[in-house]
């Protein structure tokens, strides 16, 4: 679509940025509402496995932007299960670089660089109830878990949906035939902000209140998601059911000065380790650590296939728990403070800054 060239981007630092990535065409576009469309990837025989996904997670795109090379990830709005496509949904953001160029610029036949999916908001295999809240184009994960679990299980579901309008949701459609189809099983609510006024707490406590033993899926505005995670809180959710956020967020530009986070045990700064320690899939593994590299760097290095996907510090897919020694991240786009109060780090931003690290990737 966009040659890096014509964008000030030298071949070298094109090749870098893409390296992780396939190239994509897109196969077609669908103008969902006025400023959101759906975006289509035709997926080669070859690439099948590289592209399978789970329901609720997101792609993520290379564009080059005036000399620099931008990272946005969009959420797969597609079911594993019911869906045979890889369809994203991208809403311009006001004065947003890469949504409106998205949203204005590409064409059926375009080709995108293009990361495999990645993300940890997923439905999970419990068979609980599940509580799906969605914003705007929070939507787009929230649909595909939404299809997958009606098509793969017996859970209820409930899905509330606000939206600045009547004019501003998307997927109406699809969401009726849902609701037809599933009328047992599923109920969704809307909230419009211009009829309705904001989304309060005391709505989201009557909405959850009759079943606190559920999944809970978040994502939208950040004041929208603030309100639903506190009114879970003083609910007492955490621990009876799970809750689960993705936030649409763009990193930091490359080069951009990130503030660095450091993060420690108990241990005393003092040094860097010859080798860290490193715990995947319940397995204890020494690494060669060489000064410089972040534990994902050497984690792979050593031949060990832990997960990741920006790596970039904003996608959470790299996270592990610091047991033992400290780090410093240069980026953190995604840990909120009680995670990084807990010992959660990225890895693919993590330096070690002790002669001990020891590090547990979750099971
Ligand atoms: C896991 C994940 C999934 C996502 N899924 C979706 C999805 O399914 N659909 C969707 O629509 N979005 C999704 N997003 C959000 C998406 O990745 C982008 O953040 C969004 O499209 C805005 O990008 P942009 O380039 O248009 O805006 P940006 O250019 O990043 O601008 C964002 C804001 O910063 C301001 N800004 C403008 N210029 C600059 C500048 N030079 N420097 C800094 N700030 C500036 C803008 O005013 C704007 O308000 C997702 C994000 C994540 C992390």
């Amino acid at each position: 679509m966009i040659d890096p060239k014509s964008a000030g981007v030298s071949d070298s630092d094109w090749a870098e940025a893409t390296a992780n990535c396939f190239e994509l065409r897109v196969s077609k576009i669908v103008e969902e509402i006025p400023d959101a469309r759906s975006i289509v990837f035709e997926i080669p025989d070859d690439l099948t496995r590289a592209f399978g996904y789970e329901a609720g997670q997101f792609l993520s795109f290379k564009i080059p932007y005036e000399g620099k090379v931008l990272t946005r990830s969009y959420s797969l709005a597609s079911s594993p299960v019911t869906d045979g496509e890889h369809k994203v949904t991208v809403k311009r953001v006001e004065d947003g670089r890469i949504s409106n160029l998205l949203n204005t610029r590409l064409e059926v036949g375009d080709t995108l660089m293009v990361v495999p999916p990645g993300g940890l908001f997923v439905l999970g295999a419990e068979r609980r109830g599940i509580a799906l809240f969605a914003g705007g184009s929070g939507i787009t994960p929230v649909i595909s878990i939404l299809k997958t679990a009606l098509a793969i299980g017996d859970r209820s579901i409930a899905l509330l949906y606000a939206n600045r309008d009547r004019r501003s949701v998307i997927f109406q459609q699809e969401i009726d035939e849902l609701v037809q189809a599933n009328s047992g099983r599923l109920r969704v609510r809307y909230s419009f902000d211009d009829s309705d006024g904001f989304l309060s707490a005391e709505a989201v406590r009557e909405i959850v209140a009759s079943d606190l033993e559920r999944d809970f899926y978040l994502c939208g505005p950040g004041p929208f998601m603030d309100v639903i995670e506190h009114a879970l809180a003083d609910l007492g959710v955490n621990g009876r059911g799970k809750i689960h956020v993705e936030r649409f967020v763009s990193p930091h530009d490359p080069g951009d000065d990130a503030v660095p986070v450091e993060v420690a045990t108990d241990a005393v700064p003092d040094g860097t380790p010859e080798s860290i320690t490193v715990v995947l899939d319940g397995k204890t593994h020494e690494v060669p650590y060489r000064e410089g590299d972040s534990v994902l760097a050497a984690a792979r290095r050593a031949g060990l296939d832990p997960p990741f996907s920006c790596e970039e510090g904003y996608c959470s897919c790299c996270m592990a728990k610091l047991a033992e020694g400290d780090v410093k991240m240069t980026v953190n786009d995604c840990l909120t403070p009680n995670l990084l109060a807990e010992g959660w780090v990225l890895t693919c931003q993590s330096r070690c800054q002790s002669r001990k690290v020891r590090l547990e990737y979750p099971d």
